[in-house]
């Protein structure tokens, strides 16, 4: 079906079928895999806005397509999509290689396709795009792309888009960046236009968010744009957002649209819920309203929040309430209070334990707790150190099993825009800078430890990459010894990881005889292939999404014979 805008997302490296490669640990602490095929979840508000205004819009999830089948080849796709605009995701850096790529492909085969790409990489590296890929058309900058988009769509003259910068004929045209709407209200997450635009499209795969949604969906809502916080690590930062993406300060949704999406999935497909950002920091007439007007409507679907402080208990009474399954996420980054509050986080030990204490004694479903490796000030002993806190976070409560610890890299790239990577005081010796130094390293890389684009004063790359094994593997022998974990969990974990760490530090010899294929990293969609895999999945239900997953199926099938 002809469309006006197609939203493509990359691969992290294009083609990982055809590369040997080890991918790194932090894939194990997000639903993706280390393809990274999840797709931004801008792409759902561009296309909710979009389709309201009467506009053609799908999603092609080209990375969950790649890793799906040896067979699918994009270069066939293109032949055949009958769309105006591909508009390709450059959210997360990692992804460079990858919507570069497909940029290229489109406009060798294709070039009568316009190519527009986005995203807050995109919008830091908006020149050198322009100047470098020259298969990149239109870079729409910012974090609230969906009216430059639109006026594109309308055919307005691109002089007069805000935010773009442009190919006319042989010269460059940039508009600068002057549009950051303060009213964000305008933005919906509309997961239904996901089941229509599959049917429409006779399209399940490239609509789906990452590998394992058909088995455990979740729909985020984003309540805010930009943080209160500048972590040093963090390109969503305030300091990050107030220096390179046009924002002063976090820009909050109305509560009222939030409790909306968040009562539109609970009716529509009733499947867990991820609400992004902090409820609990807006103003408390707000929260109040949202939690409240939540239980009056009667939602009754997992609710995971994260939070990026602890809270004090009666606020977080209101918030475990809301719902039979609520979760959260905190991440205190590192146990050592000191290197905390130099990356950015300000609150003691006491105040977190007070506050896991307090979700659970509330009955929450379940917390995560998040420690990471290659912080400003961290050295090795640091970070085992996390592990000894983390076993005496679980000790303290009583080794309840809802409470699950986590440690990993920063990886595999320090956010641009960040403090620690525009601030060299912090301590961050940054290996690539450019944009296409990013490029460079992911196409001829191998591991993840050649993908680093960090080391820092306190650890080199080579003591990043040993010290994040061997706190991950000393955190399964803690989860061992509480009884998180049996032995034959606790040993095949091991097994992986030691294969990982040998394969990482034979690559830096030159030996690359034990890299995984793209093969094998296909077979990771779909298989819970470490401990830590299983433990980031929360929530029960999507029954009724598992049914009209079948449903779209069995129409697309039948609509075809
Ligand atoms: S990591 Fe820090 S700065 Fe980034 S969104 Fe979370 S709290 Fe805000």
């Amino acid at each position: 079906m002809k469309t006006d805008l197609t939203l493509m997302h990359p691969p992290s490296i294009y083609d990982f079928r055809k590369r040997d490669v080890v991918a790194g640990p932090i894939s194990e602490l997000v639903p993706s895999t280390g393809v990274f095929e999840m797709y931004p979840i801008g792409f759902l508000a561009i296309m909710s806005h979009l389709t309201s205004r009467g506009y053609r819009v799908r999603i092609d999830n080209i990375a969950l397509k790649m890793l799906n089948s040896t067979r699918y080849e994009f270069n066939e796709e293109i032949l055949k999509l009958d769309t105006d605009y591909v508009g390709l995701d450059l959210h997360w850096l990692p992804h460079v290689h990858g919507a570069i790529n497909l940029a290229r492909i489109i406009k060798e085969f294709r070039p009568d396709i316009k190519v527009i790409m986005g995203g807050l990489s995109a919008t830091y590296y908006a020149g050198e795009i322009m100047r470098g890929v020259k298969a990149v058309d239109i870079v729409v900058r910012g974090d609230a792309s969906e009216i430059p988009i639109e006026q594109i769509l309308e055919g307005k003259k691109l002089e007069d888009v805000p935010n773009i910068i442009y190919r006319q004929n042989s010269r460059i045209v940039d508009n600068g960046f002057t549009f950051s709407p303060k009213d964000l209200d305008y933005q919906t997450y509309d997961y239904s236009q996901i089941i229509r635009s599959s049917i429409r499209n006779f399209d399940v795969l490239g609509h789906l968010p990452y590998c394992d949604w058909t088995k455990q969906p979740v729909a985020m809502v984003l309540t805010t744009h930009g943080c209160a916080y500048s972590c040093a690590i963090c390109g969503g930062s305030y300091y990050a957002f107030k220096n390179s993406y046009g924002r002063s300060g976090p820009i909050f949704r109305s509560s009222k649209k939030i409790v909306e999406d968040i009562m539109n999935i609970n009716n529509q497909l009733h499947i867990p819920v991820f609400v992004v950002g902090d409820i609990l920091l807006r103003p408390e007439k707000d929260r109040d309203y949202i939690f409240s007007q939540l239980r009056r409507e009667g939602i009754d679907i997992p609710l995971l929040f994260e939070v990026f402080i602890p809270h004090k208990m009666e606020d977080l009474q209101k918030m475990v309430s809301v719902t039979h399954d609520v979760s959260m996420e905190i991440s205190p980054d590192s146990s050592n209070e000191k290197i905390r509050f130099r990356n950015g986080r300000p609150y003691g030990n006491k105040g977190l334990e007070k506050f896991v204490q307090d979700f659970l004694a509330l009955g929450g479903k379940k917390i995560d707790v998040y420690f990471l490796i290659g912080l400003t000030e961290q050295r090795r002993e640091d970070a085992l150190e996390d592990v000894d806190y983390s076993r005496k976070l679980m000790k303290m409560n009583n080794n309840d099993e809802r409470l699950f610890v986590f440690t990993s890299p920063v990886s595999p790239f320090l956010d641009p825009g960040s403090r620690g990577f525009e601030n060299p005081e912090l301590g961050y010796k940054l290996r690539f800078r450019t944009l296409m130094e990013h490029y460079n390293a992911l196409e001829n890389g191998r591991t993840w430890a050649d993908f680093l684009n960090y080391e820092t004063k306190w650890m080199s790359r080579e003591e990043i990459v040993n010290t994040t094994y061997d706190a991950i593997d000393k955190l399964l022998y803690v989860k061992k010894e509480i009884g998180y974990i049996d032995s034959e969990e606790l040993e095949n974990s091991h097994q992986i990881l030691e294969t990982s760490r040998l394969a990482v530090n034979l690559s830096a010899k030159g030996d690359y005889g034990m890299l995984k294929s793209g093969e094998a990293l296909m077979k990771s969609c779909g298989t819970k292939y470490t401990i830590l895999k299983k433990e980031i999945m929360w929530g029960s239900g999507g029954g009724k999404m598992k049914k009209m997953i079948f449903m779209v199926y069995k129409y697309l099938q039948s609509s075809r014979e």
